[in-house]
């Protein structure tokens, strides 16, 4: 099938208020183009400086997303460009986030990134170092992050009951932010970034606003 075939089949089966982001790591300009000229403008790279690359060739009404693990020393490249960071797993970086965002004069969106898997090898807080987070009031601090929500990968593997447990647990950290007295303002924290092309069915169901699709979309990459 065909780049355009493959989003129809997803659009097709996913409710129209989830937003889809193209996962487009290590794919070319043209074969982005193909999904542009179908009508999609959200794209999501996991590396700083092909972001930037693909940022400064492609057209300006894009919504690049950085989807990957984000090392402090990169952010000031990310800073001006980038739209959504999904994966703020530690403090320290969303320090780095804050300052260079006020650099760059502008309010940065950003996700918390959850560690919902078994694997240790996936970032993100602990559902329990979150929430104390927010009990701390930490995130106020930070005037130029706009915290949209939260983001988290289940693990790999095909037990789906595994997975679908993993993202219910996302949903219910998702739930009691929402209702944290620290959480100034509700009316932006409202993204659920979860699912991926082989588990994005179960993570709707779980109640994901934002599935981040790569090869279903594009096809396997090298990597
Ligand atoms: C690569 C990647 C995706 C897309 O994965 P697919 O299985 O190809 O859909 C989604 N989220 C993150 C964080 C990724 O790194």
């Amino acid at each position: 099938m065909s780049i355009v075939q493959n989003i129809r089949k997803i659009r097709a089966s996913i409710p129209e208020q989830v937003k889809l982001v193209c996962v487009s790591k290590f794919h070319d300009d043209a074969t982005i183009m193909e999904a542009y000229n179908a009508g999609e403008r959200i794209f999501g790279e996991s590396r700083v400086q092909e972001l930037t690359e693909k940022y400064y060739r492609l057209p300006n009404d894009i919504e690049w997303h950085f989807i990957g693990h984000l090392q402090t020393n990169k952010v000031k490249y990310l800073a001006p460009l980038v739209f959504l960071i999904h994966g703020v797993d530690t403090i320290r970086l969303a320090e780095e986030i804050n300052k260079q965002a006020i650099k760059a004069n502008k309010i940065i969106n950003c996700l918390l990134q959850v560690h919902i898997a078994t694997e240790e090898s996936k970032f993100g807080f602990s559902p329990e170092e979150l929430i104390c987070t927010f009990d701390e009031n930490i995130w106020s601090k930070f005037e130029n992050i706009r915290i949209c929500g939260l983001m988290g990968m289940a693990t790999y593997t095909d037990n789906t009951e595994q997975i679908r447990a993993e993202f219910k647990l996302l949903r219910s950290v998702f739930d009691k932010l929402q209702n944290h007295p620290n959480l100034q303002d509700l009316s932006q924290f409202k993204i659920l970034s979860m699912g991926m092309s082989d588990d994005f069915k179960i993570a709707i169901e779980e109640g994901s606003t934002m599935i981040r699709i790569g090869s279903n979309i594009f096809g396997n990459r090298n990597c």
